[in-house]
């Protein structure tokens, strides 16, 4: 036999995600092909991911909780997370704001007439987000892969064994190391067909929506595009290496394979295996990331409120609204909230977006001015948002790390 390489994960995805470009291109003029015969292995591949993702955040912070073996030390954790998550949003609003409002001027005016969008998307409002946190049936959290409601399980379980096995030894807690162990290993047969995956999932994408979708939305796309990069360049590289000690370029290229995987997907969830591993690889502690992580794929948004923020300035424009500077600050407000509310799946951050709108009085038929490109905003959106999270982890981890080393 002859002696093969192994290319690296990361080298494979890019290809990966290379070929599906160009065969999605190729697709194009007829794209039933890739819908019918392409399309479904990548939502294999993503259901394995949804299958394994609740089980493996459950047992994962479960067994972070219990080798902490300390209720404060998981709140302390938990406030520095939270804190770090809303002021980068925050940020990532305002940027977008100030950037769709710098480029206001070559936005296009699109027509507002006949415009229609389902008003069952506009019923999302705060309190049912705070209620929804909580789960009211102990398995149906793992049907739905709500990441939130999983978590809420696991602190409350993880706390309930500390709370049991005070007077005990490290046995008692054999058997959430043995289940995160499993978990952990099946992750990582799944992720080995990330390639796969990302190929079958982006290749369908690029054939049904082609070059001419972008159409008169190019302008508004490359203005969040620019957002996101700037965010992620100037935010994150300024935080993992001011606040984390790690070089910004270690840590991009370390986040390839999630950021890849990311893109294709536009599923934070769905790439939350694959970011457990590289911020690992990274330096952030396992306990550490095993929380922060699963928190941020739902609560941490940077990117969709970077959306939220462009997509506000240009359907006011649209509508023939200038923002005033306080629907500015409420927006600011209202996004960083309504990413909170955000599930990690493909297509939230629109749904989202009317909470964001009404906040200000704009119409939130708005969004049909947007929805048909949503999906290109998403790949780059989701990118950012779970960037976003891992530079987290890393921050925090190293926190972590300097108190225990005081
Ligand atoms: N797709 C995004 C994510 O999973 C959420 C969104 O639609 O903005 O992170």
């Amino acid at each position: 036999m002859k002696e093969k390489k192994k290319l690296a994960l990361s080298t494979q995805i890019f290809i990966a995600l290379v070929l599906a470009i160009i065969a999605g291109i190729a697709f194009t003029g007829d794209p039933s092909f890739a819908t019918a015969y392409i399309k479904p292995f990548g939502t294999i591949f993503l259901n394995l991911i949804k299958w394994i993702v609740g089980p493996l955040v459950f047992f994962s912070i479960m067994a972070g909780v219990v080798s902490m073996r300390d209720i404060k030390k998981v709140g302390a954790i938990g406030g520095k997370t939270v804190v770090y998550y809303l002021c980068t949003t925050a940020f990532a609003v305002a940027i977008g704001l100030l950037f769709a409002n710098i480029f206001k001027g070559i936005f296009p005016v699109l027509s507002t007439t006949d415009l229609a969008y389902e008003p069952s998307a506009t019923s999302v409002n705060f309190m049912d987000t705070l209620v929804g946190i909580f789960p009211s049936n102990f398995v149906k959290p793992f049907v739905d892969a709500n990441m939130l409601q999983i978590i809420v399980a696991s602190l409350i379980i993880g706390f309930a064994l500390i709370l049991i096995s005070e007077n005990n030894d490290n046995t008692d807690f054999r058997a959430v190391d043995i289940a995160n162990e499993i978990c952990m290993k099946a992750m990582e047969m799944i992720i080995k067909l990330s390639p796969i995956g990302v190929f079958c999932l982006l290749c369908p994408v690029v054939a049904e929506n082609g070059p001419s979708v972008l159409g008169s939305l190019l302008k508004v796309l490359l203005v969040a595009y620019l957002c996101y990069i700037l965010h992620a360049v100037v935010i994150y590289s300024a935080s993992v290496k001011l606040l984390g000690g790690l070089s910004p370029v270690a840590f991009f290229k370390g986040m390839m394979p999630a950021i890849m995987m990311a893109f294709s997907s536009a599923s934070s969830v769905g790439t939350l295996p694959l970011n457990l591993e590289c911020t690992e690889k990274l330096g952030a502690d396992k306990e550490v990331a095993s929380f922060v992580l699963p928190l941020g794929a739902t609560i941490n948004m940077d990117g969709t409120a970077i959306y939220q923020g462009v997509c506000s300035v240009f359907i006011a424009s649209c509508f023939g609204i200038n923002l005033t500077f306080p629907q500015m600050l409420t927006i600011v407000l209202t996004a960083t909230l309504a990413s909170i509310g955000t599930a990690g799946v493909p297509g939230a951050g629109m749904v989202m977006l009317a909470m964001v709108l009404q906040s200000v009085g704009l119409p939130v038929e708005g969004i049909a001015l947007v929805a048909g490109v949503d999906r290109i905003f998403d790949m780059g959106r989701t990118v950012v948002n779970i960037t976003g999270d891992a530079s987290c982890a890393i921050v925090v981890s190293k926190m972590e790390q300097k108190k225990k080393a005081a």
